[in-house]
C-alpha cells in the first residue's frame, strides 16, 4: 500500500533550491524578507531580500524550508543547493538559535 508514497522524479533534478527559513521558526525577520511557501511540505518561509534577487536571476530556484533542503539533499547527493547570498548568514543564524535550548 505504498503507492501513494512520494517517488523521485527525474524532475526534481529541474530546480534549484533556495533555503528559507521557517516563519514559524524565525520571529526575527529581515526587512524586506516576503513569505512564500515551501515547495515540498507548504510550510510559510522567509524569502529574504537577497533570495527574491536570486529567484528573479535564476527561475528554476525555488522556496524550500530549511527541514526539506536538507532532507532532500541527504536523499539525492548530487544535488546542488543554492544559497543566496544572505542566506547562509540566515541559515547559520537559525542553526545558532536553535542550539540555544
Ligand atoms: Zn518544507
Amino acid at each position: 500500500m505504498d503507492k501513494n508514497k512520494k517517488q523521485p522524479s527525474q524532475d526534481e533534478a529541474e530546480f534549484d533550491i533556495l533555503i528559507c527559513a521557517r516563519t514559524k521558526d524565525s520571529a526575527d525577520v529581515l526587512k524586506g524578507s516576503i513569505w512564500d511557501k515551501c515547495r515540498d511540505c507548504q510550510s510559510s518561509v522567509w524569502i529574504s531580500l537577497s533570495g527574491q534577487r536570486a529567484m528573479k536571476g535564476n527561475k528554476k530556484l525555488v522556496p524550500f524550508c530549511i527541514e526539506c533542503a536538507y532532507k532532500k539533499h541527504k536523499d539525492s547527493k548530487d544535488m546542488e543547493i543554492q544559497a543566496a547570498p544572505g542566506s547562509l548568514q540566515e541559515l547559520q543564524r537559525y542553526l545558532a538559535g536553535r542550539k540555544k535550548h
